[in-house]
């Protein structure tokens, strides 16, 4: 879902949640998610959600996610966007904020890594 099921920007499908151009060149993945538009509320938070409620909505979006064949180019897709609400490719918001983190960490240290070499090596 490049717009989520859970999208709240565009329709709630995932095909619809993908841009345009990505919909009709780049991204044929949406077109095999599992997650439909009457799944929407499960996807996104409703506004003022007890966390009770929110961890439990986000489990079962996650098991939906758990038995769809695109999971990971969801997920990648909502890691490059990056997407800032819902749960995509099984992860929610915060999740992804993680292990966004922990990219930039592991790209500055090869760019760190790489610096040194060129410098011992001139
Ligand atoms: S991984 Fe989850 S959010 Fe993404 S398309 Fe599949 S079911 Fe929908």
């Amino acid at each position: 879902m490049l717009q989520p099921p859970h999208s709240s920007r565009v329709a709630d499908v995932p095909h619809q949640r993908v841009p345009v151009r990505d919909r009709e060149q780049d991204a044929p993945w949406h077109t095999e998610a599992v997650c439909r538009r009457d799944e929407a509320g499960l996807f996104f938070a409703p506004s003022k959600e007890p966390t009770a409620a929110r961890l439990s909505r986000e489990e079962a979006a996650k098991r939906v996610c758990g038995r769809c064949p695109v999971m990971v180019e969801c997920r990648e897709h909502a890691l490059l966007q990056p997407e800032p609400y819902g749960v995509w490719g099984g992860l929610t918001a915060a999740e992804r904020r993680v292990v966004l983190a922990r990219r930039r960490r592991r790209d500055m240290e090869l760019r760190k890594a790489a610096r040194g070499a060129i410098a011992a090596a001139g």
